[in-house]
């Protein structure tokens, strides 16, 4: 059976260096590509995923919310008007009807719209009152005791109202949902969840931060956050190949200016082919 809906929930706008984003590629290289501002920033964004699955109202990864504020939020270059409530409300989606939030890893730009300061100001609650929160094992254990290259991208209030609440349940790899399966990928970071939902008879997989942007295909185009870069083009090569023999969507949570593509065998290897929005994929 496959009664699913998808709704897109754009959370928010920011800017990532350029250089950091394609780590060993060269700028003379990537920049023909996707230009860079002044600053060497790309615009990249927090585009989260809703999906409806039979009776379950599935929000996957939550962006970075709004308990940054000053030097941080001018660090992300954060911008435009976009917030994970405002993208849920705009499809009539109340947070209380949220019944499972997926975040495929807790980095801060993953998992931050799940907690919020509470009303009085002085503790956090979270965001969706009735959801169980999902992670991997292997992902909680990194984020809560983290080693030093990822210790900047783990903040304890993201993480400590998710285990104090008691609806912290842990992924396993294989199914999740009638209509949702997950893969565990662990280049980027230990234990990163990746969700690959049917829907009318095809494959869409949410790409998070294993293969951030239709950019990323050749399999030395790591970004330099991956904390496993060799595990990483193991990995992508892998899919790759077959996503390409079996036609899966790409969804890209990160990729501002191109939402999903699927991606084709080509004399250099795998490449993206059709780019666009999700919609011209599934309509
Ligand atoms: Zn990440």
């Amino acid at each position: 059976m496959n009664n699913t809906e998808l709704y897109i929930i754009m959370a928010e706008h920011f800017k990532l260096d350029g250089g950091a984003c394609f780590g060993v590629v060269p700028k003379s290289i990537w920049s023909k590509l996707w230009q860079p501002d002044e600053n060497n920033m790309l615009p990249v964004c927090n585009r989260c995923l809703l999906v409806r699955d039979g009776e379950r109202l599935i929000l996957i990864d939550t962006g970075i919310g709004d308990k940054q504020t000053g030097k941080f939020r001018e660090y992300l270059y954060l911008s435009g008007d976009d917030t994970l409530l405002d993208s849920l409300q705009k499809h009539g989606i109340d947070p209380a009807d949220i019944t499972d939030v997926l975040h495929t890893h807790l980095h801060f730009d993953h998992c931050g719209g799940s907690v919020r300061y509470n009303t009085g100001g002085d503790g956090f609650e979270l965001v969706f009152p009735n959801a169980t929160y999902w992670c991997s094992k292997t992902q909680w254990e990194r984020a809560t005791q983290p080693n030093v290259r990822e210790g900047a991208s783990y903040f304890k209030e993201n993480l400590q109202p998710m285990a104090d609440s008691g609806k912290l349940r842990f992924i396993e790899d294989g199914n999740f949902s009638p209509n949702i399966s997950v893969r565990i990928y662990s280049g980027h970071t230990g234990g990163q969840a990746i969700p690959f939902i049917s829907h009318q008879g095809k494959t869409i997989v949410f790409m998070a931060d294993f293969i951030p942007t239709a950019l990323h295909m050749p399999l030395a185009w790591v970004p330099s956050y991956d904390t496993e870069p060799l595990i990483t083009m193991q990995e992508k090569g892998d899919f790759l190949k077959e996503a390409a023999d079996n036609q899966y969507i790409l969804f890209f949570e990160h990729d501002s200016e191109r939402e999903a593509c699927l991606v084709e065998h080509t004399e250099k290897g795998i490449r993206a082919g059709k780019t666009g929005m999700l919609q011209m994929f599934i309509s």
